[in-house]
């Protein structure tokens, strides 16, 4: 997936109608920033991918990696071991 965005951005980086063919004189810029954008990609995948601690109080998802103490939406206290919240 990232690899083909970096190479879109190659490609797209690719002076294919000049008569000279080669890279536009930007190409760097371009390819830097397809290769940020597919950085980005790989972030939001990683970050979708990865299991979520359930509020117990209000149901919000919170990030297992964050250790939150405190529910972001309610306030509600979490305990250190998300997965083994004592049942209400
Ligand atoms: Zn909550």
């Amino acid at each position: 997936m990232a690899t083909v965005i970096v190479l879109l951005s190659v490609l797209g980086a690719y002076n294919w109608r000049g008569s000279p063919l080669g890279f536009l004189p930007n190409a760097g810029v371009i390819i830097l920033s397809g290769i940020a954008v597919a950085f980005i990609v790989i972030v939001a995948a990683r970050s979708a991918s990865q299991p979520w601690r359930v509020c117990p109080e209000c149901g919000g998802r919170l990030p297992v990696h964050a250790r939150m103490t405190k529910c972001p939406y309610c306030g509600h206290s979490l305990s250190e071991k998300g997965e083994s919240l004592p049942p209400r």
